[in-house]
Protein backbone atom coordinates (compact mmCIF):
# COMPACT_ATOMS: atom_id res chain seq x y z
CA UNK A 1 0.00 0.00 0.00
CA UNK A 2 1.59 2.96 -1.36
CA UNK A 3 0.16 5.37 1.90
CA UNK A 4 0.87 2.74 4.70
CA UNK A 5 1.64 4.21 8.07
CA UNK A 6 1.01 7.78 6.40
CA UNK A 7 -1.00 10.51 7.55
CA UNK A 8 -3.09 13.46 5.72
CA UNK A 9 -5.08 16.56 6.02
CA UNK A 10 -6.93 16.70 2.97
CA UNK A 11 -9.10 20.11 2.35
CA UNK A 12 -12.14 20.64 0.50
CA UNK A 13 -14.99 17.64 0.66
CA UNK A 14 -18.17 19.44 0.11
CA UNK A 15 -20.39 16.44 -1.40
CA UNK A 16 -19.49 13.33 -3.06
CA UNK A 17 -18.46 15.25 -6.55
CA UNK A 18 -15.96 17.08 -4.81
CA UNK A 19 -12.43 16.67 -6.46
CA UNK A 20 -11.13 16.72 -2.97
CA UNK A 21 -13.48 13.73 -1.86
CA UNK A 22 -11.54 11.89 -5.02
CA UNK A 23 -8.65 11.98 -3.64
CA UNK A 24 -9.85 11.28 0.16
CA UNK A 25 -11.26 7.85 -1.19
CA UNK A 26 -8.07 7.50 -3.42
CA UNK A 27 -5.66 7.92 -0.25
CA UNK A 28 -7.88 6.19 1.83
CA UNK A 29 -8.02 3.22 -0.36
CA UNK A 30 -4.11 3.52 -0.58
CA UNK A 31 -3.82 3.31 3.79
CA UNK A 32 -3.13 6.76 4.63
CA UNK A 33 -4.90 7.81 8.10
CA UNK A 34 -6.90 11.04 7.23
CA UNK A 35 -8.15 14.18 8.61
CA UNK A 36 -10.78 16.22 6.63
CA UNK A 37 -12.24 19.86 6.89
CA UNK A 38 -15.71 20.99 6.42
CA UNK A 39 -16.81 24.54 6.05
CA UNK A 40 -19.97 24.99 7.87
CA UNK A 41 -22.44 23.07 9.62
CA UNK A 42 -24.92 21.52 6.65
CA UNK A 43 -21.03 20.17 5.15
CA UNK A 44 -19.89 18.79 8.05
CA UNK A 45 -23.16 16.92 8.01
CA UNK A 46 -22.39 15.42 4.14
CA UNK A 47 -18.92 15.05 4.89
CA UNK A 48 -19.70 12.98 7.68
CA UNK A 49 -22.03 10.81 5.92
CA UNK A 50 -19.32 10.78 3.16
CA UNK A 51 -16.68 9.72 5.77
CA UNK A 52 -18.65 6.74 7.16
CA UNK A 53 -18.21 4.75 3.78
CA UNK A 54 -14.54 4.92 4.35
CA UNK A 55 -14.67 2.50 7.69
CA UNK A 56 -13.72 -0.56 5.47
CA UNK A 57 -10.98 1.10 4.21
CA UNK A 58 -7.26 0.37 6.22
CA UNK A 59 -7.00 3.39 8.50
CA UNK A 60 -10.66 3.42 8.73
CA UNK A 61 -13.15 6.59 9.00
CA UNK A 62 -11.18 10.16 8.95
CA UNK A 63 -10.97 13.06 11.77
CA UNK A 64 -13.44 15.64 11.21
CA UNK A 65 -13.69 19.23 12.09
CA UNK A 66 -14.85 22.20 10.85
CA UNK A 67 -12.84 25.19 9.48
CA UNK A 68 -13.52 28.32 7.50
CA UNK A 69 -10.18 29.17 5.72
CA UNK A 70 -11.28 32.75 5.53
CA UNK A 71 -10.65 32.75 9.67
CA UNK A 72 -6.88 32.39 10.97
CA UNK A 73 -8.72 31.48 14.35
CA UNK A 74 -10.46 28.29 12.75
CA UNK A 75 -7.31 27.11 10.90
CA UNK A 76 -5.17 27.27 14.56
CA UNK A 77 -8.34 25.03 15.98
CA UNK A 78 -8.15 23.38 13.31
CA UNK A 79 -4.63 22.09 13.25
CA UNK A 80 -4.19 21.68 16.81
CA UNK A 81 -7.13 18.86 16.92
CA UNK A 82 -6.08 17.03 13.19
CA UNK A 83 -2.67 16.79 14.68
CA UNK A 84 -3.57 15.58 18.20
CA UNK A 85 -6.29 12.86 16.06
CA UNK A 86 -3.09 12.03 13.39
CA UNK A 87 -0.83 11.47 16.50
CA UNK A 88 1.56 14.37 15.98
CA UNK A 89 2.82 14.00 12.37
CA UNK A 90 1.55 14.69 9.35
CA UNK A 91 3.11 13.41 6.21
CA UNK A 92 0.77 15.48 3.17
CA UNK A 93 -1.52 18.36 2.80
CA UNK A 94 -3.93 18.48 -0.09
CA UNK A 95 -5.53 22.08 -0.68
CA UNK A 96 -8.96 21.87 -2.85
CA UNK A 97 -10.68 25.01 -2.35
CA UNK A 98 -11.76 27.71 -4.05
CA UNK A 99 -14.16 30.80 -4.12
CA UNK A 100 -15.00 33.86 -5.90
CA UNK A 101 -18.79 35.81 -5.73
CA UNK A 102 -21.37 34.41 -8.48
CA UNK A 103 -21.08 37.80 -9.87
CA UNK A 104 -17.20 37.89 -10.64
CA UNK A 105 -17.58 34.93 -12.71
CA UNK A 106 -19.95 36.36 -15.79
CA UNK A 107 -19.19 39.00 -18.01
CA UNK A 108 -16.49 41.35 -18.46
CA UNK A 109 -13.38 40.83 -15.77
CA UNK A 110 -12.46 44.44 -15.58
CA UNK A 111 -15.56 44.84 -13.42
CA UNK A 112 -14.53 42.78 -10.74
CA UNK A 113 -14.98 45.06 -7.22
CA UNK A 114 -12.36 45.07 -4.62
CA UNK A 115 -14.04 43.39 -2.58
CA UNK A 116 -15.03 40.21 -4.90
CA UNK A 117 -11.21 40.32 -6.07
CA UNK A 118 -9.79 40.38 -2.09
CA UNK A 119 -12.48 37.31 -1.53
CA UNK A 120 -11.39 35.46 -4.14
CA UNK A 121 -8.04 35.57 -3.21
CA UNK A 122 -8.31 35.49 -0.27
CA UNK A 123 -10.16 32.39 -0.22
CA UNK A 124 -8.54 30.72 -3.43
CA UNK A 125 -4.99 31.11 -3.11
CA UNK A 126 -4.05 33.09 0.41
CA UNK A 127 -5.69 30.24 2.44
CA UNK A 128 -2.72 28.03 0.01
CA UNK A 129 0.10 29.83 1.95
CA UNK A 130 -1.70 29.67 5.56
CA UNK A 131 -2.47 26.44 5.53
CA UNK A 132 1.25 25.12 4.34
CA UNK A 133 2.63 27.45 7.02
CA UNK A 134 0.15 25.67 9.60
CA UNK A 135 1.26 22.19 8.43
CA UNK A 136 4.90 22.22 7.62
CA UNK A 137 5.70 22.11 11.52
CA UNK A 138 4.03 19.12 11.51
CA UNK A 139 6.07 17.38 8.41
CA UNK A 140 8.91 16.43 10.83
CA UNK A 141 9.78 13.40 8.23
CA UNK A 142 9.67 15.65 5.41
CA UNK A 143 6.23 15.72 3.37
CA UNK A 144 4.00 16.41 -0.08
CA UNK A 145 1.89 19.55 -0.27
CA UNK A 146 -0.64 19.83 -3.43
CA UNK A 147 -2.84 22.20 -4.16
CA UNK A 148 -5.49 22.31 -7.18
CA UNK A 149 -4.79 24.96 -10.18
CA UNK A 150 -7.03 25.15 -13.75
CA UNK A 151 -5.57 26.48 -17.13
CA UNK A 152 -7.85 29.31 -16.73
CA UNK A 153 -4.53 30.71 -14.90
CA UNK A 154 -2.40 31.18 -18.01
CA UNK A 155 -5.15 31.41 -20.94
CA UNK A 156 -8.28 33.40 -21.03
CA UNK A 157 -11.63 31.32 -20.22
CA UNK A 158 -14.94 33.13 -20.74
CA UNK A 159 -16.25 34.03 -17.23
CA UNK A 160 -13.37 32.42 -15.28
CA UNK A 161 -12.15 36.21 -15.19
CA UNK A 162 -10.95 36.68 -11.08
CA UNK A 163 -10.45 32.93 -10.67
CA UNK A 164 -7.60 33.13 -13.24
CA UNK A 165 -6.43 35.35 -11.48
CA UNK A 166 -6.23 33.68 -8.22
CA UNK A 167 -5.29 30.72 -10.26
CA UNK A 168 -2.22 32.50 -11.43
CA UNK A 169 -1.41 33.85 -7.52
CA UNK A 170 -1.79 30.15 -6.75
CA UNK A 171 0.87 28.72 -8.89
CA UNK A 172 3.47 31.43 -7.97
CA UNK A 173 2.72 30.02 -4.20
CA UNK A 174 3.79 26.52 -5.50
CA UNK A 175 7.05 27.85 -6.69
CA UNK A 176 7.82 30.00 -3.75
CA UNK A 177 6.86 27.36 -0.92
CA UNK A 178 8.92 24.78 -2.86
CA UNK A 179 12.00 26.82 -2.47
CA UNK A 180 11.39 27.84 1.30
CA UNK A 181 10.00 24.36 2.24
CA UNK A 182 12.37 22.17 0.02
CA UNK A 183 15.12 21.93 2.36
CA UNK A 184 12.96 20.33 5.33
CA UNK A 185 12.10 17.59 2.59
CA UNK A 186 8.69 19.03 2.15
CA UNK A 187 7.73 18.95 -1.73
CA UNK A 188 5.20 21.35 -2.87
CA UNK A 189 2.97 20.59 -6.27
CA UNK A 190 -0.10 21.37 -7.88
CA UNK A 191 -2.60 19.51 -10.24
CA UNK A 192 -4.34 21.14 -13.21
CA UNK A 193 -6.99 19.37 -13.87
CA UNK A 194 -9.44 19.65 -16.84
CA UNK A 195 -13.25 20.53 -15.94
CA UNK A 196 -15.00 18.65 -13.84
CA UNK A 197 -18.96 18.76 -13.19
CA UNK A 198 -18.24 20.04 -9.35
CA UNK A 199 -20.24 22.44 -7.00
CA UNK A 200 -17.93 24.94 -7.90
CA UNK A 201 -17.48 24.95 -11.30
CA UNK A 202 -21.52 25.22 -11.29
CA UNK A 203 -20.86 28.84 -10.05
CA UNK A 204 -19.02 29.44 -13.26
CA UNK A 205 -21.22 31.05 -15.98
CA UNK A 206 -21.80 29.15 -19.37
CA UNK A 207 -19.83 26.03 -17.88
CA UNK A 208 -21.28 22.92 -19.56
CA UNK A 209 -19.96 24.99 -22.83
CA UNK A 210 -16.30 24.73 -21.49
CA UNK A 211 -17.38 20.64 -20.95
CA UNK A 212 -18.46 20.23 -24.20
CA UNK A 213 -15.59 22.43 -25.71
CA UNK A 214 -12.87 19.99 -24.01
CA UNK A 215 -14.96 16.76 -24.86
CA UNK A 216 -14.73 17.55 -28.31
CA UNK A 217 -10.71 18.60 -28.45
CA UNK A 218 -8.62 17.25 -26.19
CA UNK A 219 -6.31 14.54 -27.49
CA UNK A 220 -8.31 11.99 -25.56
CA UNK A 221 -11.44 13.26 -26.95
CA UNK A 222 -13.25 13.36 -23.44
CA UNK A 223 -13.55 15.02 -20.11
CA UNK A 224 -11.25 14.68 -17.10
CA UNK A 225 -12.76 12.32 -14.10
CA UNK A 226 -12.35 12.46 -10.68
CA UNK A 227 -10.74 9.05 -10.23
CA UNK A 228 -8.00 10.76 -12.31
CA UNK A 229 -7.31 13.17 -10.57
CA UNK A 230 -7.29 11.20 -7.24
CA UNK A 231 -4.31 9.09 -8.60
CA UNK A 232 -2.33 11.49 -9.95
CA UNK A 233 -2.58 13.10 -6.19
CA UNK A 234 -2.18 10.11 -4.89
CA UNK A 235 1.16 9.98 -7.24
CA UNK A 236 1.84 13.03 -5.87
CA UNK A 237 1.56 12.75 -2.04
CA UNK A 238 3.21 9.48 -2.28
CA UNK A 239 7.05 8.38 -2.04
CA UNK A 240 7.11 7.66 -6.35
CA UNK A 241 6.93 11.63 -6.20
CA UNK A 242 9.99 12.07 -4.28
CA UNK A 243 11.79 14.17 -6.85
CA UNK A 244 8.55 16.39 -8.05
CA UNK A 245 8.21 19.67 -6.51
CA UNK A 246 7.38 23.41 -7.74
CA UNK A 247 5.59 21.71 -10.69
CA UNK A 248 1.87 21.65 -12.01
CA UNK A 249 0.86 18.57 -13.12
CA UNK A 250 -1.81 18.64 -15.88
CA UNK A 251 -4.44 15.81 -15.70
CA UNK A 252 -6.63 17.44 -18.40
CA UNK A 253 -6.61 14.70 -21.16
CA UNK A 254 -4.10 16.76 -22.98
CA UNK A 255 -6.14 20.01 -23.30
CA UNK A 256 -3.22 22.13 -22.70
CA UNK A 257 -1.27 21.84 -25.55
CA UNK A 258 -3.73 22.14 -28.00
CA UNK A 259 -3.81 25.26 -30.59
CA UNK A 260 -6.34 24.87 -32.69
P1 LIG B 1 -16.16 21.84 -4.72
O1 LIG B 1 -17.22 22.88 -4.67
O2 LIG B 1 -16.58 20.44 -4.52
O3 LIG B 1 -14.97 22.18 -3.71
C1 LIG B 1 -14.65 23.47 -3.30
C2 LIG B 1 -14.49 23.41 -1.79
O4 LIG B 1 -14.02 24.66 -1.28
C3 LIG B 1 -15.79 23.07 -1.07
O5 LIG B 1 -15.59 21.94 -0.24
C4 LIG B 1 -16.03 24.29 -0.19
O6 LIG B 1 -16.63 23.95 1.05
C5 LIG B 1 -14.60 24.76 0.00
N1 LIG B 1 -14.52 26.14 0.48
C6 LIG B 1 -14.95 27.28 -0.14
N2 LIG B 1 -14.73 28.35 0.65
C7 LIG B 1 -14.14 27.88 1.78
C8 LIG B 1 -13.67 28.49 2.98
N3 LIG B 1 -13.77 29.81 3.19
N4 LIG B 1 -13.11 27.70 3.94
C9 LIG B 1 -13.02 26.36 3.79
N5 LIG B 1 -13.46 25.72 2.66
C10 LIG B 1 -14.00 26.47 1.68
O7 LIG B 1 -15.48 22.02 -6.17
P2 LIG B 1 -14.18 21.37 -6.83
O8 LIG B 1 -14.35 21.57 -8.28
O9 LIG B 1 -13.94 20.01 -6.31
O10 LIG B 1 -13.02 22.36 -6.37
C11 LIG B 1 -11.84 21.93 -5.71
C12 LIG B 1 -10.62 22.66 -6.30
O11 LIG B 1 -10.39 22.17 -7.62
C13 LIG B 1 -10.78 24.17 -6.43
O12 LIG B 1 -9.56 24.80 -6.12
C14 LIG B 1 -11.08 24.35 -7.91
O13 LIG B 1 -10.73 25.62 -8.38
C15 LIG B 1 -10.17 23.29 -8.46
N6 LIG B 1 -10.44 22.89 -9.85
C16 LIG B 1 -11.69 22.53 -10.22
C17 LIG B 1 -11.93 22.19 -11.54
C18 LIG B 1 -13.32 21.81 -11.99
O14 LIG B 1 -13.60 21.89 -13.19
N7 LIG B 1 -14.19 21.37 -11.11
C19 LIG B 1 -10.88 22.21 -12.50
C20 LIG B 1 -9.61 22.57 -12.07
C21 LIG B 1 -9.39 22.93 -10.75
Amino acid sequence: MLLKDRTGIIFGVANKRSIAWGITKACADAGARLALNALDERIEEKVRELAAELEKTPAGVPFIDRCDVGKDEEMDRFFARAAEALGGRVDFLVHCIAFANREDLEGEFAKTSRRGFHTALDVSAYSFAALAHRAAPLMTNGGSILTLTYLGSTRVFPNYNVMGVAKAALEAEVRYLAADLGPRKIRVNAISAGPIQTLSARGISGFTDILGHYAARTPLRRNTEVEEVGDAALFLVSDLARGVTANVLYVDCGYNVVGM
